[in-house]
């Protein structure tokens, strides 16, 4: 499969996916589509007879099932094609570093694009394997299109095995999902998978299946304002409200700056100042959703206590739900996890499970019912001009796609019927996996 997943990685960095928040078209920008229908093209061709783009350019696929075992469930494996607004994404030149042996991977289109080994941990679990990075002006594309062709390298050598026994798998592309939009279009039960994987994570042998809650909090101060010559006794600046409000917000714990680990955080990132009216947009993030309430309860009481210190001023708060931790959706499927651990262990790498400082696509799928953790993929230093991939991972996980599919037919029924709703599964109870057997191509 290495040869299928680097042939695809390189035609797909070459597609520019930029996404752009301040778009208001789905996708958001239009070289998204151009390969989202590649991949529609690309999938048929491979035999994946009912691959289609949906009006908002969700692709979806069916790779059919293999097994007689109707207690099979469906499983699903998705990757997102747009790339970060953050960063260039047009031009991308990928270059392949052979055998790397620690040296200095020198990006040649801006000699100061320097990977060291020292400054790249990462780097020092990928000696002799081959990195591929982008050549030093643009971001190189591996989130997540490292995901998109492993995807596609597993679902072409399913196709070419009909005697590997699986059920129904079902592959799904999506735009949008670095602007936070990629699964607002995306249809759970036109996917009809009953989990699902996302490949868009890093080291190898990595498995996602904890993120932060999230909320957005939006503070706004009401002031006075008036001619400020004649403003004595009148004038209320709702900027200095709002900066005392700021300025008493917790320095030595609560702040990305300070915390890490399990540890949540409240930061403010976006203010909209007038002396009339100001309001400051905070991010609140914790591991436990009851942790986001006391955080957002903290907030909320020291605005308060501020628009109290400052005569004439007032004080509106605001809540908006962004993501909950899909831990608390795949405690109760612990099969999508422990499948995932025997498949990569059958790729012959020791899994381990991380927590996500941040959100992924599988959350919002997850609370959406569809239970979905984040699989590695080989990428690194994401949003960035350093962005690497090892090509020896990539071909990992699609590897591990592979062994999934068959993970879950055998094990189909120890595990139960397939059945709508959550069904609970002792985790103490795994199943052995008979067999690792997969022919290396
Ligand atoms: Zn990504």
């Amino acid at each position: 499969m290495t040869t299928s997943v680097l042939d695809r990685f390189f035609r797909y960095v070459t597609f520019d996916t930029r996404s752009d928040e301040r778009s208001s078209s789905v996708p958001s920008t239009p070289g998204q589509i151009v390969l989202l229908q590649q991949l529609v093209d690309e999938l048929r061709a491979i035999g994946l007879s009912d691959a289609s783009m949906s009006p908002h350019g969700v692709v979806m696929a069916t790779i059919p099932a293999t097994t007689t075992r109707a207690d099979t469930p469906t499983i699903g494996f998705l990757a997102h094609v747009d790339t970060s607004p953050e960063m260039p994404g047009a031009n991308v030149t990928p270059i392949v570093h052979h055998a790397y042996d620690g040296r200095d991977l020198v990006l040649p289109d801006d000699p100061s694009a320097v990977l060291r080994l020292g400054e790249q941990p990462a780097l020092r679990d990928c000696l002799g394997h081959d990195i591929v990075t982008a050549s030093g002006t643009t971001l190189l594309g591996a989130d997540d299109k490292a995901g998109v062709a492993a995807i596609m390298a597993a679902a072409e050598y399913l196709m070419a095995h009909p005697e590997i026994p699986h059920g129904i798998v079902r592959i799904a592309f999506t735009p949008d999902e670095e602007i936070g939009k990629g699964t607002a279009h995306f249809d759970v039960a036109a996917f009809g998978a009953r989990y699902a994987y996302t490949l868009d994570g890093g080291d190898r042998g990595c498995i996602e299946c904890e993120s932060f809650s999230a909320d957005a909090m939006t503070v706004t101060f009401q002031g006075f304002n008036t001619h400020p010559g004649y403003g004595k006794g009148r004038l209320v600046n709702a900027i200095k409200v709002a900066a005392d409000f700021i300025d008493r917000l917790p320095k030595d714990r609560l702040s990305p700056e300070t915390t890490d680990g399990y540890d949540g955080y409240v930061h403010p990132y976006v203010m909209d100042a007038s002396v009339e009216r100001t309001s400051v947009k905070l991010l609140v993030r914790d591991f436990r959703t009851e942790g986001l309430k006391e955080k957002e309860a903290l907030l909320d009481t020291l605005a308060r206590g501020v628009a109290d210190r400052w005569p004439g001023a007032s004080v509106e708060t605001a809540i908006q739900e962004s993501y909950r931790n899909m831990r608390e959706v795949l405690d109760q499927h612990p099969a999508a996890v422990e499948h995932a651990k025997t498949a990569i262990r059958c790729a012959g790498i020791e899994p381990r499970t991380r927590l996500i400082r941040g959100g992924t696509d599988g959350a919002r799928l997850s609370f959406m019912g569809l239970p979905t953790p984040n699989l590695f993929t080989g990428q690194h230093n994401f949003h960035s001009r350093l962005e690497w991939v090892s090509i020896q991972d990539m071909a990992k996980a699609a590897e591990v796609i592979v062994h999934l599919c068959r993970v879950w037919e055998e094990q189909a029924s120890s595990w139960g019927p397939a059945k709508a709703g959550p069904y609970e599964v002792p985790s103490a109870d795994v199943p052995p996996f008979q067999s690792c057997k997969l022919q290396s191509s």
